[in-house]
């Protein structure tokens, strides 16, 4: 399942790729569950608009559409503020993908949006987790997601977050209304570099130890985004989110190894349903 450097990837590698483009024509498939806003009404409110950035909140993906106005065409710019999104939210297996129109369409396509640069946009799902929203902004305030950024997030905020929490930190972390896009991967590998035990209950973290916690959290997001940037063109242009898999994890899926700070092999228990990974020298 793609999380917040995933879809930070996904997001920028779009936005590079039809920024300034205009969305010509929209094709819908038939499946039904893809679409948060009815198909016809999305398919109408997206034709016609130019595609102003496309970046990420939380784990969506959110177009800032303007409004092709005859201004446009006279000044060959967009007005300057949206009008209204589209917020692609991935699901399981969503993938958004820039296109030419020749490319074979894949299995489980359900969107195709023909640019006026000639690309295409395609949503591929062939679980259909994943979801398609049309928000007019005349009517509708922008989109926000549920739980806070942790890549901005400060210090106060986040604290507050854990405050008279009586569950694992771990669990804490992936809890989507708390903080957006933190996985299993992001939980363990910060909970090692803040030199935290999973199990540790969140809301008697010290101060110093949240300091850490939220420091560690977001210099592994960070990273990770940086590594997945390699392989951005590879994930639009084709299928892989390959570059994410070569992260240099230090205790996920590490069981027995030896920790790369202290020797210690790396155990592993099962925590909220979910294998968690960490250091018990490193860790406290
Ligand atoms: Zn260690």
């Amino acid at each position: 399942m793609p999380e917040l450097p995933e879809v930070e990837t996904i997001a920028r590698g779009v936005d590079a790729r039809v920024r300034g483009d205009c969305i010509v024509q929209v094709w819908f498939g038939s499946h039904r569950e893809p679409f948060k806003t009815p198909p016809r009404q999305q398919a109408k409110g997206l034709e016609g608009c130019v595609l102003l950035a496309v970046h990420r909140t939380g784990k969506h993906i959110v177009c800032e559409l303007g409004a092709a106005s005859p201004d446009r065409e006279r000044t060959g710019k967009a007005s300057a503020s949206p009008t209204a999104q589209w917020i692609v939210h991935l699901g399981m297996t969503g993938r958004l993908l820039v296109t030419t129109p020749e490319a074979p369409v894949a299995a489980h396509t359900h969107a195709r949006l023909s640019l006026s640069s000639g690309r295409e946009l395609r949503f591929v799902d062939p679980r259909r987790f994943g979801r398609l929203e049309f928000r007019d902004l005349g009517r509708n305030a922008p989109f926000t997601a549920p739980g806070a950024e942790p890549l901005t997030i400060e210090l106060e905020e986040f604290a507050a977050l854990f405050r008279g929490r009586r569950l694992a930190i771990k669990a804490a972390l992936l809890n989507q209304s708390l903080l957006a896009g933190v996985g299993n991967i992001y939980a363990d590998e910060s909970l090692f570099r803040a030199g935290i035990r999973p199990r540790r209950m969140a809301g008697r973290l010290t101060r110093a130890e949240l300091e850490r916690l939220r420091t560690a959290l977001r210099q592994v997001l960070k990273d990770a985004i940086r590594l997945g940037g390699s392989s951005v063109s590879d994930y639009v242009d084709a299928d892989g989110v390959r570059g994410f898999f070569q992260l240099e994890h230090c205790v996920y899926m590490r069981t027995g190894l030896p920790c790369r700070h202290c020797g210690t092999p790396i155990r592993r228990i099962l925590l909220a349903g979910r294998g968690t990974h960490y250091c018990p020298r490193c860790q406290t």
